[in-house]
């Protein structure tokens, strides 16, 4: 009703018309008539009246509706000015409102008035100006609006909670007509598209779907979603930022209707979950592909085999896997070190890449092992080719954490539909073809042919055969005399194991070793061979020998093993040989792998008086510096230098320097492999110590071996080098 009024005033105010005069005059009647309808109007009308004296304050009559509002009873209202109703903060008010004396109706004002009771109340005044009784008063009408100021309150502050709700939240909330308008957005959203403020997106933006969605399909999908079910829940949305990069988020989406039922507006929050939708790319990326070098992994490389297959097979095409292996790649990662390894295996996945085509997957699929799928092959040619591209690639010179290194791989292949019908067929034989390539010699391509599927059987028989080996008492030991070579005599002589298979006939320790290491048998193969070989020096001594040490080689797991020093003495004391009659032969890799385990076993083994030797020397990638922590006695020259030394001058120049490195450090350089005089006369020129190899003997069975002793002793120890025929061939040695 008040509002009514209002809206009245207000509009009698803009177009010019003053408030009826009868108004004033009407009012006069209502308290100056008491006997007329007008009185009755006064004192029943539901809203508190009142009429006071302007210039008293005092109150001259009041309605019994004002009587309820405040408590008074009308004598205590008359007794009363309106000063008296009103809480005393607000008298200031009172009296400079009163103080404009205004005639006719006044507007409406809210003010607050004090009960009885001491409750303040709102209330909405109209007043006014009567004369009554020759006097000057005003007629007052006090609305109580207390209820409605307090729903209006509770309205004006859920509105501004909604606000601070609305404009602070984290995640965006946004209403968009059906069109795609947006028509409403908070702060958040604006910022989640790369928009300083909700009113820069809204001047920008006309159709969401349009302009802010990747795909804007999915705007109308999700909007047919949202009418049709009324709600769309956590719908993932990809969108463009103002700069168009693109963005993940979350949608939860509300068709909003009219009356009528038609869809007028949506409404909804979306959350940005592009951090969400990274890591789970990033889980899924690493399921299927090798964290180091981010290269597809074995799954992936087998699902896109599959897919490749089933192609192949319709278009009758030919493809082929390649299954790559690097060579001697543990030794580089034990010598240098995981992380130069992991780098260099970096290097190598991309080199791979840029051998292979587009279409082609090169997989990461064990630790040095590559496999790589070409398609589109038309004969084995082609993927001999490739595989011949990719070892030159890899042949070239790495350099790694500003170290230079060579290095080689071995590649097998097999070609569908030749080799294998099926993905898992093709892998498992390029698999054996890389095998038998590494078993040529590493550094080869092979092709695959049925044998090998055989050899790799052949070769898993072996190793059960050699769990029963140690049993039967298979294996026997030969000695390899080693010469020095400005005297001729023999300086001692290395132990080296021979399995005789009851079938297969002597099988050299390249054979089976490798397999004995991987599968742990060696542990009790090594400990027979150091048994043996300390039996054996005792029995000669025994015999009036004077023989120097015996060297025996020694495995990386028998070193790391726990308790290795204490197993060398052991077999010492059961031999009761002293420590200066044994030597072991190392590797530089079992050496650089752990330095502060190698340093204590290494100061106890000499302690024992044990000498040490570094087996293969020039194999290992150590640095020769390297070489000066360790208290080693003597540097044993790799065959593979010592082959082409003559003719080779990059053989010739690195064995030269091995030489004279071994010298600068007092220890003392046996060449392996020597094979003949020009190895011999170059050797003896660059003041190489001692040599070991087949000009001067092959390795002797006990009996040979006793022979060449006595025979030596006999000569006063001055043998010709290369006078010794060897008994029998490595192939031909029976047990002694
Ligand atoms: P290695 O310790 O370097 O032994 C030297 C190898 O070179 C021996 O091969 C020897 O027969 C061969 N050799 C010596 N002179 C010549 C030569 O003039 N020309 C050629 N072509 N070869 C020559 P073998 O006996 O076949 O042993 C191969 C490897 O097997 C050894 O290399 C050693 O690493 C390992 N091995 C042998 N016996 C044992 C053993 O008891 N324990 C362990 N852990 N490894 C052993
Ligand atoms: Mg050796
Ligand atoms: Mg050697």
């Amino acid at each position: 009703m008040a509002a009514a009024r209002n809206a009245t005033m207000k509009a009698m105010e803009e177009s010019g018309i003053e408030a009826p005069a009868w108004t004033a005059e009407r009012a006069a009647e209502v308290v100056q008539r008491p006997d007329c309808d007008y009185r009755l109007f006064f004192e029943s009308n539901p809203v508190a009246m009142w009429a006071f004296d302007r210039r008293t304050l005092r109150f001259l009559t009041v309605n019994q509706a004002a009587l309820r509002q405040y408590g008074y009873s009308e004598s205590e209202f008359l007794g009363m000015t309106i000063a008296d109703i009103r809480p005393e903060e607000m008298l200031p008010d009172l009296y400079m409102d009163l103080a404009r004396r205004r005639h006719g109706l006044q507007y409406p004002s809210l003010w607050k008035h004090r009960r009885k009771d001491g409750t303040i109340i709102d209330v909405e005044i109209v007043c006014h100006d009567v004369q009554m009784q020759g006097t000057e008063a005003m007629l007052v009408a006090a609305h109580d609006v207390t209820e409605r100021q307090r729903a209006q309150e509770a309205a004006r502050q859920a509105e501004e909670k909604y606000h601070a709700i609305f404009d602070n939240a984290v995640i965006g909330i946004f209403q968009h007509a059906p069109d795609g308008r947006p028509i409403s957005i908070n702060r958040a959203f604006a910022q989640m598209h790369g928009y300083a403020s909700a009113e820069e997106l809204l001047a920008e933006i006309t159709n969401a779907g349009a302009q802010l969605f990747v795909h804007p399909e999915r705007m109308v999908e999700l909007a047919e979603a949202a009418a049709a079910g009324g709600i769309v829940r956590c719908a993932e949305v990809e969108l463009y930022r103002k700069d168009r990069s693109r963005f993940w988020v979350m949608v939860n989406l509300r068709a909003v209707r009219d009356e009528t039922g038609k869809v007028v507006l949506f409404e909804g929050t979306a959350e940005d979950i592009t951090h969400r939708k990274a890591a789970e790319a990033q889980v899924s990326f690493l399921a299927y592909h090798d964290a180091l070098t981010g290269l597809p992994n074995r799954v992936l490389f087998r699902d896109r085999l599959e897919t490749a297959l089933a192609g192949a097979r319709r278009r009758n095409e030919r493809l082929a896997v390649l299954f790559l292996d690097l060579d001697r790649f543990k030794n580089i990662n034990d010598s240098l070190g995981h992380s130069f390894g992991d780098r260099m295996l970096k290097v190598v996945a991309e080199r791979l890449r840029e051998c292979v085509r587009e279409q082609d997957t090169v997989a990461r699929v064990g630790g040095d092992e590559f496999l790589i799928m070409l398609g589109g092959v038309s004969d084995a040619a082609g993927p001999m080719a490739a595989a011949q591209h990719i070892m030159s690639a890899m042949a070239k010179t790495f350099v790694v954490h500003g170290r230079t290194l060579n290095t080689s791989c071995s590649i097998g292949i097999s070609v569908f539909p030749e080799h294998g019908e099926d993905g898992e067929t093709l892998i498992k034989n390029a698999d054996a073809a890389m095998y038998s390539a590494k078993e040529d010699g590493s550094s080869r391509v092979r092709l695959f042919a049925s044998e090998m599927n055989s050899r790799a059987v052949a070769r898993l028989t072996l190793e059960s055969d050699l769990r029963a080996a140690l049993d039967a008492k298979e294996f026997f030991l030969v000695y390899q005399p080693l010469m020095e070579i400005a005297s001729g005599r023999i300086t001692g002589m290395e132990a080296l194991i021979r399995w005789q298979h009851p079938t297969k006939g002597v099988v050299p320790p390249g054979n089976f070793i490798p397999i004995a290491e991987s599968s742990g048998l060696i542990l009790p193969i090594g400990e027979w061979v150091l048994r043996s070989a300390c039996s054996q020096m005792r029995e000669w001594q025994n015999g009036g020998h004077r023989i120097a040490p015996v060297s025996v080689n020694v495995s990386a797991l028998q070193f790391r093993r726990e308790g290795f020093c204490s197993l060398i003495r052991k077999v010492l004391a059961e031999s009761s040989l002293q420590g200066r009659c044994l030597e072991l032969e190392l590797t530089e890799s079992l050496l650089l792998s752990n330095a502060d385990v190698v340093h204590p076993i290494l100061a106890e083994l000499k302690g024992m008086g044990v000498s040490l030797a570094i087996d293969d020397f020039g194999t290992g990638y150590s640095s020769l510096s390297y070489l000066k922590q360790f208290r080693v006695d003597k540097l044993k020259i790799d065959r593979s230098f010592i082959r082409d030394i003559a003719t080779s001058d990059d053989d010739g120049a690195i064995a030269a320097a091995i030489i004279s490195l071994g010298r600068s450090l007092n220890l003392r350089v046996v060449a392996e492999g020597v094979e003949g005089e020009a190895q011999m006369s170059f050797l003896r020129e660059r003041g190489c110590d001692e040599i070991q190899g087949y000009l001067f003997s092959k390795p002797l069975a006990v009996s040979a071996m006793e022979k060449l002793l006595d025979e030596a002793e006999a000569d006063g120890i001055s043998r010709r080098c290369g006078c010794i025929d060897p008994p029998f061939s490595t192939e031909q040695i029976i047990r002694s």
